[in-house]
C-alpha cells in the first residue's frame, strides 16, 4: 500500500499525541511528536540559564543550538518513543509545569522553528509517518496527503491534563493547568512565525465529547479513504 503522510495538528492538550500514536501504531507508521521536541529546547534552555530576569538570552540559545540534538528512542517495555536530549531520556521531565509554562515563547523564536523543521522534514523524507504538532500542516509538511485539525474545549482539554499529570503520580492543579491551556493557545495563535492555525484543506475535528475509541476509528477512517484501503 503507498504510503503517506499524516499531519495532525491542533491546541494543546486536545489528545492529538494519543490519536497520533495509536494510528501510527495501528498501520505500522513512525510517531513523531513535534511538540516534545520544543519541550527538549525549552529544558535544555531552563538548565542552560537562558531565562533572566530581562527575558529569553536569545543570542546564547542560537549559539548553542547546534549542541542541541533531539532523538525518540523506543521503549522496549511499552513500545513508545521517548524524547531524548542529547542522549539523556527527558520524556518525563519534558511533560512537567515549568517546561509547559516556559515553552510558547520558546518555540515562538524562528531561529528555533527553522532548526526544528528542518529535523522534522529530515524525519518524514521517507513518508510514513505520522506527525503531531502546530504546524505540520502548514509549514513541516504543506504536501501532506492527510491533514487533520483538532480541538476541544480549553476546560475539556485541562481535565484531560489534570488527570494525565495525577496518573503519572504527580499533584497537579486544574486552575493552573487551565491558566496554561488558555495562555499558550493564545500565544500560539498569535506568534508572528508560523502561528496555530488550521489549513485549508485540514479535516476539523471536535473532540470534546468524543471518546478516544471514538477518535481511533474516526482517524482510522480518514487514512482509509486516502490510501483507498
Ligand atoms: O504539543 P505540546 O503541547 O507538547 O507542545 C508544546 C508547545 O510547543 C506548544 O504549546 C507550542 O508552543 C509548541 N509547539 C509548536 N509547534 C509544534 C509543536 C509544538 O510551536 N509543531
Amino acid at each position: 500500500m503507498k504510503k503517506i503522510t499524516i499531519a495532525i495538528d491542533g491546541f494543546s492538550s486536545c489528545g492529538k499525541s494519543t490519536m497520533a500514536k495509536n494510528l501510527a501504531k495501528e498501520i505500522g507508521y513512525i510517531y513523531v511528536d513535534s511538540g516534545a521536541m520544543y519541550r527538549a529546547v525549552t529544558l535544555f534552555a531552563l538548565r542552560n540559564s537562558i531565562f533572566t530576569a530581562d527575558g529569553i538570552d536569545e543570542k546564547k540559545l542560537q549559539s548553542l543550538i547546534p549542541n542541541i540534538i533531539i532523538s525518540f528512542v523506543l521503549d522496549p517495555a511499552t513500545g513508545l518513543p521517548q524524547t531524548c536530549l542529547n542522549g539523556e531520556n527527558v520524556e518525563s521531565e519534558i511533560r512537567n509545569m515549568e517546561v509547559s509554562s516556559h515553552v510558547s515563547p520558546i518555540a515562538a523564536l524562528g531561529f528555533v522553528r527553522e532548526e526544528m523543521v528542518k529535523q522534522q522534514q529530515a524525519m518524514g523524507k521517507q513518508k510514513g509517518i505520522v506527525m503531531d504538532g502546530r504546524d505540520i500542516g502548514t509549514t513541516v509538511f504543506p504536501d501532506a496527503e492527510l491533514k487533520i485539525f483538532v480541538t476541544a474545549s480549553a476546560e475539556v482539554r485541562a481535565e484531560r491534563r489534570y488527570k494525565e499529570l495525577q496518573g503519572k503520580g504527580q499533584n497537579p492543579n486544574y486552575d493552573e493547568i487551565l491558566k496554561n491551556v488558555v495562555e499558550r493557545d493564545y500565544l500560539d495563535m498569535n506568534r508572528e512565525v508560523s502561528p496555530l492555525r488550521q489549513a485549508e484543506d485540514a479535516i476539523l475535528l471536535d473532540n470534546s465529547h468524543m471518546t478516544i475509541e471514538g477518535q481511533q476509528t474516526w482517524l482510522l477512517e480518514q487514512y482509509k479513504k486516502v490510501v483507498g484501503a
